[in-house]
């Protein structure tokens, strides 16, 4: 089967979003074997996207589009894939009763333009949008296959995971699982020339690294007959990789450095503070962003002055006069100082100048030091980005609190309290 990615939205043309839905989709029908060798954005015009959609269908057998689906004028696509089809458009019910009910709870008028998006072509596959309002589908004819899925890549991914992924691979009788391995603290490049090999010598399960701001994930993939066969194949791949990289591995399908902080914590039956300085709050966003840090997270402080530091986290005062506000010292004294205040079994502290100030020759930016403070683990890192390239505040600022979510991690590893 061959496919094609048809992007449509004048936002894109215009360079004013850039095109992820295509590089996502791209991505994962490679990871499903499917050739893909043309993918294209057009404008929210509809005799351009109707002539965009008979090139795509005079090359493929299956078109992926994104976009136009929602309630405004311009949203056209679902019009113009049915009259290619030789579609009616009826509205489904099921649609439009989620619909109502999202409008509703949001004390939002229906209007006609929003009913709108219940009206499907005939004869369609619905795939209900949990996410926002527009659904999307799948339809065949012509010996074609066209799969229709909202713009917002926050509708659009789960979508795709959830309905077309399922939809796609009945036509190939296989299945698809992947693990993924999340590291930090390791190169790009070093995990990646060590990746090679794994990547040369599997082909199925697939290994693939990505980068991901300041950390690199392993993806792990096997297409199988069944998912119990699927599993059994990716197993032993994953286990050799945390043997060989356990150094700088956080988790398997954790989904983020945070995440695996708060359920190692939730385990555990342990609590964190967290002191900042420099992190813009960062390390607590993150965490209280994670369903069920309401137990396990005590306190944070945001602090900016050496006074604050001294006052919020307590840090001594000659400590800061003697070694500085981004020193080692100070930082200890904030991870210390943030546990005995909060009377949380681990502290966490961040201290370094992430913001956008720096000395003349821009050295200091970047420069940050991590603490952290427990019964069974104390340690202090610095995490040097000043001159990196990329040493923009807030690219800093993320990899410091990343540094502080994995240091807390290890913190919390090596306790031994357990919840019984
Ligand atoms: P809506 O109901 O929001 O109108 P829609 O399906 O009609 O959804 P569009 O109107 O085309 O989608 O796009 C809505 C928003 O989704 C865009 O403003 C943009 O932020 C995002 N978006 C659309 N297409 C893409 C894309 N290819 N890659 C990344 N983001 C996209
Ligand atoms: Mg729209």
């Amino acid at each position: 089967m061959t496919a094609e990615i048809l992007c449509v939205g004048t936002e894109l043309l215009l360079g004013d979003i850039v095109n992820t839905n295509a590089a996502y989709i791209a991505r994962e029908l490679a990871r499903m074997g499917i050739d893909l060798y043309h993918q294209t954005v057009v404008g929210d015009n509809p005799e351009r996207l109707k002539k965009a959609l008979h090139d795509a269908f005079d090359r493929a057998d299956l078109v992926i589009t994104t976009g136009g689906m929602g309630p405004t004028f311009d949203d056209v696509t679902k019009e113009t894939v049915a009259a290619y089809f030789g579609r009616k458009m009826v509205r489904n019910q099921e649609a439009m009763d989620r619909i109502a009910t999202y409008y509703e709870k949001r004390g939002i008028e229906l209007t006609p333009n929003t009913e709108k998006q219940a009206d499907l072509p005939e004869d369609c596959t619905v795939f209900q949008n949990n996410q926002g309002t527009a659904p999307g589908l799948a339809l065949e004819g012509k010996g074609k296959v066209v799969i229709m899925l909202p713009g917002p890549p926050r509708e659009m991914i789960p979508m795709f995971d959830g309905a077309a992924v399922p939809y796609l691979l009945r036509y190939s009788g296989k299945t698809i699982v992947s693990s993924t391995i999340h590291f930090f603290g390791i190169g790009e490049s070093l995990l990646e020339s060590r990746m090679h090999e794994y990547m040369l010598a599997h082909d199925n399960p697939s290994v693939a690294p990505y980068a991901k701001d300041g950390e690199v994930q392993v993806r792990v993939t096997a297409s199988a007959h069944t998912k119990e066969e699927a599993d059994k194949m990716i197993e032993p791949v994953v286990a050799e990789i945390c043997r060989d990289y356990g150094k700088y591995m956080y988790g398997v399908d954790v989904g983020t450095v945070q995440n695996a902080l708060v359920q190692e914590l939730r385990q555990k039956g342990l609590t964190v503070a967290v002191a900042e300085g420099g992190s813009g709050g960062n390390v607590v966003k993150r965490i209280t962003e994670v369903p069920g840090s309401d137990t396990v997270f005590e306190m944070g402080v945001v602090t900016n002055t050496a006074k604050a530091r001294a006052k919020l986290a307590g840090v001594g005062p000659k400590t800061i006069k003697k070694y500085g506000v981004y020193s080692e010292e100070t930082a200890r004294e904030m991870a210390e100082g943030i546990r005995r205040i909060s009377g949380a079994d681990i502290g966490i502290a961040v201290t370094g100048r992430t913001g956008l100030e720096s000395d003349a020759e821009g050295k200091e930016l970047g420069m940050t030091y991590i603490a952290v403070d427990s019964e069974a683990y104390r340690h202090v890192t610095k995490v040097d980005l000043a001159g990196n390239r990329s040493a923009q505040s807030e690219f800093v600022r993320y990899v410091a609190s990343s540094s502080a979510l994995w240091n807390g991690l290890k913190a919390a590893q090596k306790s031994g309290k357990e919840n019984l």
